[in-house]
């Protein structure tokens, strides 16, 4: 088998520091080792190589004045990684823990997600290390307005369409939009997850966690089960959390869990419409933290620490988990401990929210595992309608988005099932999924030559 590993090597030479970034290029290359023995031709035209480096990189400073007029700097960066098959696509991420190597990472992913949604849409991602948490909205409106001062010159709705991602909800994209619009004096489908008065797409908030939902239930069908009834385990409690939560209800399932960076809640009884309803209050609005969620429920309320040997979080039984927080989030510990506690569908609305060596004992129990680029690809395919409504100046009903995303959700399990069996690994989608993404990238650059 074609052995890749020099790729690999160079780019962890070539990008220090960037442990993320490593991550999600090793379990690309390991999967594409079958591929290149078929494909002779893609490792000539040096594919790979071309598709680890992006595009382009853009990084900028960010200054901005708090409430007291005190002056901030933050980072801020896009990356545009990969338009062989559209514009670039992917969202934004305030949050303090993102670098370079974060944003690198996520816009790998999306090259390949973006490709199965079977929509014509490149990769890229971008974000800063501002921290929305305890600030006022008019500070998140002044970081949003310098923000997009700088990177209205990079992107537009034909050549580079940004959208939220964690830190990155509603709020922050009407601020960006709003600012995009002054400077550029044109009223584009510039960016997704806009209000639904100037352009948005019913169901693009929805779209990840129902997806994620569509997904799992794609998988329970190949069993001739499905999702009523079953007990799961949903990690987060912002956008993700809460239409995967929405649509568990919707399908009969019950949820036990929410958390935050603080910690976790364990509801025994089930998260009703009625709570989730105080979830989306408390976190859309209030903006406060997951624990008075226990406060006003009387359950329990635990702590974790992201540093600690595992979370608990994943020591519960159930049937199905939805890791919808961030990335690693489920260790190897929490992997051994799902599989233990009787977990068998597992659909990742996070990105790469599994370390390697969890993913391996995935795919080794033989359960049912949908990786993120497959598994939340939802609510990048439903950004991909905005644009094709913000480009018709048309807008269709929640009802035909919503089947529409029930489509391509279908459509994409389909090719990961049927891509990891041609490629003789069935049942694995990882390989799946990142065998089908590739191949449509691939087939495109090699049609457009060397650049
Ligand atoms: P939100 O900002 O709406 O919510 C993120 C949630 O995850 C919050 O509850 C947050 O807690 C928690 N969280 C964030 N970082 C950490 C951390 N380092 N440790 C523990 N908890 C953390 O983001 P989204 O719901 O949009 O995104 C969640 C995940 O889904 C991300 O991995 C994102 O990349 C992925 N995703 C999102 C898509 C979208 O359409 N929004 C599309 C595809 C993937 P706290 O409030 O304490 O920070």
């Amino acid at each position: 088998m074609a052995d890749l590993s020099h790729i690999l090597q160079k780019v962890k030479e070539r990008n220090v520091a960037e442990a993320e970034f490593h991550q999600a290029v090793d379990e690309v290359l390991t999967s594409l080792e079958p591929v290149m023995d078929r494909h002779p031709e893609f490792i000539s035209a040096a594919i790979l190589e071309r598709m680890v480096e992006p595009e382009r990189v853009i990084m900028f400073r960010v200054p901005w004045m708090d409430d007291s007029g005190k002056v901030h700097v933050n980072k801020g960066f896009r990356v545009e990684f990969n338009s062989a098959i559209g514009p670039y696509k992917g969202g934004l991420r305030f949050h303090p823990s993102v670098k370079l190597g974060t944003i690198k990472f996520l816009g790998f992913e999306q090259v390949f997600k973006n490709a199965l949604t079977t929509l014509p849409m490149g990769g890229g991602k971008g974000g800063s290390d501002f921290d929305p948490k305890g600030k006022s909205d008019e500070e998140v409106m002044r970081f949003c307005q310098s923000f997009m001062t700088e990177l209205q010159r990079h992107i537009g709705a034909d050549t580079d369409v940004p959208a939220g991602d964690i830190g990155v909800g509603g709020r922050e994209i009407g601020f960006l939009f709003g600012q995009y619009k002054k400077i550029k004096n044109v009223f584009e489908g510039v960016l997704t997850g806009k209000g639904l008065s100037w352009g948005g797409s019913l169901i693009r908030p929805e779209a990840t966690g129902y997806g994620a939902v569509y997904f799992a239930a794609n998988m329970l069908e190949t069993r001739g089960e499905s999702l009523e009834g079953k007990v799961c385990l949903v990690s987060g409690s912002g956008n993700v959390f809460q239409y995967t939560a929405e649509k568990l209800l919707d399908l009969g399932a019950k949820v036990l869990t929410a958390s935050d960076s603080s910690g976790y809640i364990y509801d025994e009884a089930g998260i009703d419409r009625e709570k989730l309803a105080f979830i989306m209050e408390l976190k859309n609005v209030k903006r406060g933290r997951i624990k008075d969620y226990a406060d006003k429920y009387g359950v329990t309320f635990t702590p974790t620490d992201s540093n600690a040997e595992f979370n608990p979080l994943w020591n519960h039984k159930a049937d199905c988990a939805f890791p919808s927080a961030t990335q690693n989030e489920i260790n190897n510990t929490d992997a051994a401990n799902l599989l233990a506690n009787g977990v068998y569908v597992i659909s990742e609305g996070a990105n790469m929210p599994t370390v390697p060596e969890g993913v391996n004992q995935f795919l080794d129990a033989g359960i049912l595992y949908g990786p993120a680029k497959a598994a939340n690809a939802g609510g990048v395919a439903v950004s991909g309608l905005e644009m094709s409504q913000n480009s018709m100046r048309y807008s269709w009903s929640r009802e035909e988005v919503d089947a529409k995303l029930a489509d391509i959700m279908k459509s994409i399990h389909s090719n990961c099932v049927a891509t990891a069996e041609k490629y003789g690994t069935p049942g694995n989608l990882v390989n799946g999924a990142n065998i089908a993404g590739f191949l449509k990238v691939a087939d495109a650059m090699m049609a457009q030559g060397i650049w």
